[in-house]
């Protein structure tokens, strides 16, 4: 590329008119392409499947050679990207723990991206890294941690989980076998270490399990009780088992919110029974943790701050653009378990001089600003404001419930919903509510989801938007029963 000093004026930004210039159109010009795609009627999806979007995705990778202008380039993006992408705002989007993201927040992205701090080292972000601290304060204040906590930023629910077993991993084998983990690798009594969980934790359990080397074989999935939290009973006797088959039950993960049902494990009643064993408690409240700021249902968290770890998640109900999460650590000591110093980011002498560098809390070395979304969303929202809208959302979820349970084609698998997830089934053959999945998505007109429930094909809507009314819901579920009662008159089987 011929380089002129006009053309890098226009790509970077910088003080000329140029480059202010620049900015400012190419962001207004695709914020106007956002406009005018939500200014469409239309449903959550386009409905059309991978098989069929091939083309649009070639017309997408037309590279000119010496490039061309913004006004080209957002055509195609309008044309042939924009309509085929979930549009996780519509209030029909009511699939996953995907939530619509809050305006604030994604102003917020804008100053993110632009600045582009890294957070590893206190030179490549400033002040930055002082607000992630006391975003971090706040939220161990929340959950009501004591001077001992800390916590750090996380790509999400995932690296949290990973996080609070890992820590939980290397503080077993120190306080064990006085075995550093990270000089020396996993001891060769590695293999009689146990993972709890009850069957209805996240799979990210088994996969950090698998990654920090103890195996899938680690994991013991406790039963589940009427309301699919952690049944205690089993807790207290697979703890017994465990015990006399001389393996060594080192963690027990309590989630809050699972991911169908949305269900809480009684975090205090876990403590008293895992207690006398010594195990670090991780709490999952990936979904859960956000009803932290809820008056009303805030006491669901009872417990909570006898965790050890705490896995949180503002992609999902603190309603951020992905990725924000946090790990939170009631001891922050053990944040010294993985922690690296190298000469050219982190040396030990600037942690003498109180210079912060936050990579030696965190499994990531350059990592986002993403604690600024938060902040602005908070203080444009308030904490009341936060709670009263997961309280609607909550609110709503009984409504949906109560709904649906009064449609004779339909039934509620969870007719008190926890928090927001409602599950319910077409009655009739399994295959008829696959169909009824893959109907609706092709439709475009409803993106719901799909989970098994005791070998049972189930449909869910997750109703994290509050955007979202009575009126949308009746008009899916009459979606729902047509697509049903079409498929049992036309007598087909789904291959
Ligand atoms: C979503 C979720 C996770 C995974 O979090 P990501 O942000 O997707 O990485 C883990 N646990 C629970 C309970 C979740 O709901």
């Amino acid at each position: 590329m011929q380089s002129t000093k006009a053309s890098v004026d226009s790509l970077f930004i910088n003080q000329s008119q140029l480059g202010r210039e620049s900015f400012r159109a190419a962001l207004h010009t695709s914020i106007d392409s956002l406009l005018d795609q939500w200014q469409k009627d239309q449903g959550p999806y386009s409905g059309i499947l991978p098989g069929k979007l091939a083309a649009s995705v070639e017309s997408l990778f037309q590279f000119q050679p010496s490039g061309e202008s913004m006004e080209s380039v957002l055509q195609d993006i309008k044309q042939h990207l924009l309509p085929h992408l979930v549009d996780v705002s519509h209030p029909k989007c009511l699939a996953h723990l995907h939530c619509p993201p809050l305006i604030p927040a994604l102003a917020a992205e804008v100053m993110v991206s632009s600045f582009n701090q890294s957070m590893d080292s206190f030179d490549q972000s400033g002040i930055a890294s002082l607000v992630e601290e006391e975003i971090l304060k706040w939220l161990c204040a929340k959950f009501s941690y004591g001077n001992l906590a800390d916590g750090t930023f996380t790509s999400g629910g995932t690296q949290s989980n990973y996080m609070g077993l890992l820590l939980a991993r290397d503080a077993f084998c120190e306080n064990t076998w006085q075995w550093n983990v990270q000089q020396k690798g996993l001891p060769s009594e590695a293999h009689r270490m146990r993972i709890l969980c009850s069957k209805n934790a996240h799979f990210t359990v088994k996969k950090s399990a698998s990654q920090i080397g103890l195996g899938e074989q680690a994991v013991v999935l406790v039963e589940t009780d009427e309301h699919h939290r952690m049944d205690l009973n089993d807790l207290k006797k697979k703890l017994v088992e465990l015990k006399e088959q001389d393996l060594l039950p080192f963690a027990v993960v309590a989630t809050c919110g699972t991911t169908d049902f949305g269900s809480i494990d009684q975090v205090r009643d876990v403590y008293d029974i895992v207690k006398p064993y010594g195990l670090w408690i991780h709490a999952d409240a990936a979904y859960g943790g956000a009803l932290i700021l809820s008056e009303t249902y805030g006491c669901k968290l009872d417990g909570i701050e006898l965790a050890d770890s705490i896995t949180i998640d503002f992609h999902k109900q603190f309603y951020q653009p992905i990725s924000c999460g946090a790990f939170l650590l009631k001891d922050k000591r053990h944040f010294g378990l993985i922690n690296y110093h190298a000469d050219y980011l982190n040396p030990k002498e600037d942690e003498l001089d109180g210079i912060l560098h936050l990579v030696n809390k965190s499994v990531q070395t350059t990592r986002r600003f993403d604690a600024l979304k938060l902040l602005l969303s908070l203080r444009l929202i308030g904490e009341e404001g936060f709670g009263d809208i997961i309280d609607h959302t909550i609110d709503f979820a009984k409504d949906v419930a109560a709904l649906i349970e009064r449609n004779d084609h339909l039934e509620v698998i969870n007719p008190e919903p926890e928090i927001n997830a409602v599950v319910f089934r077409f009655k009739g053959a399994d295959d008829i509510n696959k169909i009824i999945h893959r109907t609706l998505f092709k439709s475009g007109t409803a993106v719901i989801a799909k989970t098994v429930v005791d070998g049972q094909t189930c449909l869910k809507f997750t109703l994290l938007n509050p955007r979202t009314t009575i009126t949308h819901i009746e008009e899916i579920l009459s979606d729902i029963v047509d697509i049903g009662i079409a498929h049992i008159q036309s007598g087909r089987v789904l291959r």
